[in-house]
């Protein structure tokens, strides 16, 4: 069985551009990985969100 990676919240210190990444399966999309901000190229910060939430969603998401 294949496990799915959390979702992740990304977020620039710069700009403010922030997005929620949440693989569908075991494919993890490209974005899955950036470490840059794609409107400035600022450093991103990187959230695993867990619990609740990464469960609402999963739900969501099925
Ligand atoms: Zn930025």
């Amino acid at each position: 069985m294949a496990v799915r990676p959390n979702p992740v919240r990304l977020s620039c210190n710069q700009c403010r551009w922030h997005k929620i990444i949440a693989p569908r399966s075991d494919v993890v999309p490209n974005d899955y990985f950036l470490d840059e901000c794609p409107k400035c190229g600022g450093e991103l910060h990187r959230k695993q969100l867990s619990g609740l939430f990464s469960s609402l969603i999963r739900l969501l998401n099925e």
